[in-house]
């Protein structure tokens, strides 16, 4: 027994005894506003990022084997030897046109995307400044960035900020980051204060729109349409990350959007461009597809507001404490760590699939269940779902 396979154990044993230890769940049906979990039966599902129900879509699945049999599995190679296809210019110019920006350029995912970025954009005594609730791939690749001057500022806090760019006053170039909607808290960022902040010192803002994109807007172009804002230019955002993993399909995937400058030195320098392959054709012609449907029917969009508004009034008369947000998440805090998993457990078996988040995802004491809504659900799955929050709130 090495002393790593003793930290391990010991490691494992502490998650089980702090009821932070994570089992997965296995689906044996599509995703979708139902599923069915493996051992447990039909359940409707409030927990994934299925915002606009493209990951089933009969098109988009059709588009994937379409995908599949014209450029069969795979590229083997990497883009820059001999790794891009077609499917992947189309897609590339599908999302610039979608967001507003001049050019894009996928990853294998947002993951990819925020590393392959951030590390780039940022030399020497640089700047690199996040917000402290961004997204864990924006944290990690702040940290491979380390060429970079790198500072955090509090959540969504301005004048942090404005300190912040402040006291980089002579570096070359400064870099704002962000995420444009938080995954814990559902809130979205304060986008004018931020851009108007980030022109005054001439700074760049990146926004990580991964659950913006597909949501946020009356046509689901993401926050900067939220705030009636351009995706470029001097009054826009500067650099767009998003992911093809939520709204956008479902499937994997992520992106870098901008000015044509940015996308191609990306292409010529970014790491994981060039030491690793491209998205399956199977995903970029299922993305693709699932981008064409939600620039056809923004209705999906305006159904997705209407399922989010109706949740949160219900849940509200329900006496719940909701945050208030036009995201699709809707967290309701709960506490400890313990009820907020014990409450999920208990939906669960009243055939709900929502997750609860303690410590150290979110702050002690301000466990949650974090609900996340779909253009999919119907009035009788919410009314379903509804009914089992109440019978929750009885027996508390
Ligand atoms: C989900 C998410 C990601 C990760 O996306 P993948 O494409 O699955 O890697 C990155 N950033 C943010 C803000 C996210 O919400």
């Amino acid at each position: 027994m090495s002393a790593l396979d003793d930290r391990l154990r010991h490691s494992l044993a502490q998650l089980h005894e702090n009821g932070t230890y994570k089992s997965l769940r296995y689906l044996t049906t599509p995703m979708g506003p139902d599923a069915t979990i493996d051992g447990l039966g039909e359940v409707l599902v409030f927990c994934s990022n299925n915002y606009l129900g493209l990951a089933n879509h009969p098109e988009v699945v059709e588009a994937g084997h379409q995908g599949l049999k014209k450029y069969g599995a795979g590229t083997a190679s990497v883009r820059f030897i001999c790794g891009t296809f077609e499917c992947h210019r189309i897609l590339e110019e599908r999302i610039a046109n979608f967001l507003g920006t001049e050019a894009a350029l996928t990853y294998v995912s947002c993951w990819n995307a925020n590393e392959g970025l951030l590390t780039n954009l940022v030399e020497s005594g640089d700047a690199l400044i996040s917000d402290e609730l961004n997204h864990a791939s924006i944290i990690d690749a702040g940290r491979l960035a380390r060429q970079a001057t790198r500072s955090v500022f509090a959540h969504s806090d301005i004048n942090e900020l404005e300190s912040a760019l402040s006291n980089v006053n002579s570096a070359p170039a400064k870099v704002v980051v962000t995420d444009g909607v938080f995954s814990m808290e559902g809130d979205i960022a304060k986008l004018p204060e931020l851009i108007a902040t980030c022109r005054r010192h001439d700074a760049t803002l990146v926004v990580d729109d991964s659950h913006g994109t597909g949501v946020l807007g009356t046509s689901g172009r993401g926050i900067h349409e939220h705030f009636g804002l351009p995706g470029h230019g001097p009054t826009g955002i500067d650099i767009f990350t998003g992911t093809l993993g939520k709204a956008l399909g479902g499937a994997a995937g992520g992106y870098v959007a901008g000015p044509r400058d940015v996308i191609d030195y990306l292409v010529q320098r970014s790491r994981p461009q060039l030491f690793s392959n491209a998205l399956p054709p199977t995903v970029a012609c299922s993305a693709n597809k699932a981008l064409e449907i939600i620039q056809r029917e923004p209705e999906r969009v305006a159904q997705l507001h209407q399922n989010v508004r109706t949740m949160r009034d219900g849940l509200k008369s329900l006496g719940y404490d909701v945050l208030d947000s036009p995201t699709a998440i809707l967290p309701i805090i709960i506490g400890s760590t313990a009820d907020a998993i014990r409450l999920s457990n208990r939906l669960l078996e009243l055939g709900v699939f929502v997750i609860g988040f303690g410590f150290p995802v979110v702050p002690e004491g301000t466990a949650r269940l974090r609900i996340q809504m779909s253009a999919a659900h119907t009035d009788q799955h919410l009314e379903r779902a509804l009914a089992a929050f109440a019978k929750l709130k009885e027996e508390c």
